[in-house]
This record gives C-alpha cells, sequence and structure tokens, in this order.
C-alpha cells in the first residue's frame, strides 16, 4: 500500500468512524484486514476482489460471500 493511499484512508476515517470500525490497521497504518458486509467477519484483503468504486479499492464483500448468490 503505497503513501497516497494511506493519506487518502486516514483522510476519510476522520469523516467517517464506521470505516475506521470495519478495519483493522497495523502499526504502520497499513489496512491488514476488512470485515464483510454480509458475513461480518474479519478477513485479509486477500479474500476480497477489488472494487475501484470502494474508498480503499477493496469490495465490501469477501470472495465466499460474492461467489454465493
Ligand atoms: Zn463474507
Amino acid at each position: 500500500m503505497n503513501e497516497e493511499d494511506k493519506k487518502k484512508i486516514e483522510a476519510y476515517s476522520k469523516k467517517t468512524p464506521l470505516y475506521l470500525s470495519r478495519r483493522k490497521f497495523d502499526d504502520q497504518g497499513t489496512l491488514t484486514e476488512v470485515i464483510c458486509s454480509n458475513c461480518k467477519v474479519f478477513k485479509p484483503l486477500s479474500e476480497y476482489y477489488k472494487n475501484k468504486v470502494e474508498i480503499d479499492g477493496i469490495d465490501h464483500k469477501c470472495k465466499i460471500c460474492k461467489t454465493k448468490k
């Protein structure tokens, strides 16, 4: 994750506390895990598809939930 992304997320987090509560960051402020909006489980970024519409480019549903329909 590059510096620009970190800053973007940081700025967005201040505006949206809910955003922070759905994400986990490491000591460097790098996004490590996201909670799935469907199964409500924290999963690493590799468990999500990319989605340009989302602020950090990560889908809000995990791959498993996305596949199940
Ligand atoms: Zn899920």
